[in-house]
């Protein structure tokens, strides 16, 4: 049986899906592979990617820190914030990025520049989910269209 799949912050469900082959997920302890038939689990995820993996199709996921539940070959993360490769505002990352920077550079207060690390963390991340997908799908007259 595969696992069924949902990925879900407070605001919205970001990814719902059966028939999911492989979940590999940023634990705390290091990276989690959830494949059908795993023990149930109950794991604090930190910010990093996930991949879901479902036949030929993979999504990569943004993910800034959550929890992670397996049970009955269902897979919930319940995440702080997440965004699936398609979703990811570059442009917005890229002016966090920037900003964080700038505090990190800037400022003294340690609860400022604690918060600006953070920032900083959350937008290279999402730069480079929309990189690997970016590679994985060029645009281009070349390439296959980039749905
Ligand atoms: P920003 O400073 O741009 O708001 P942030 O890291 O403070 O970034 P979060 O607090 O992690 O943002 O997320 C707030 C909401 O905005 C979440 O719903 C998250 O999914 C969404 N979000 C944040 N950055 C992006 C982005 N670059 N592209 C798409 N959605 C984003």
């Amino acid at each position: 049986m595969p696992l069924e799949v949902h990925v879900v912050t407070a605001e919205r469900e970001v990814y719902t899906e059966d028939g999911v082959d492989e979940v590999v997920a940023p634990g705390i302890q290091g990276e989690l592979t959830v494949l059908p038939s795993h023990a149930p689990l109950l794991t604090m995820i930190k910010p990093g990617i996930m991949r879901l993996v479902k036949g030929n199709d993979e999504t990569d996921v943004a993910i800034t820190g959550g929890f992670l539940e397996v049970k009955d070959d269902r897979v919930t993360i319940l995440a702080d914030a997440a965004e699936r490769a398609e979703e990811i505002d570059e442009v917005r990352a890229e002016e966090a990025r920037r900003r964080a920077e700038r505090t990190l550079e800037e400022r003294e207060d340690t609860a400022e520049l604690v918060t600006a690390a953070a920032a900083l963390q959350r937008s290279l991340l999402r730069l480079r989910v929309a990189e690997m997908r970016r590679r994985r799908r060029p645009r281009g007259p070349s390439g296959p269209p980039g749905v």
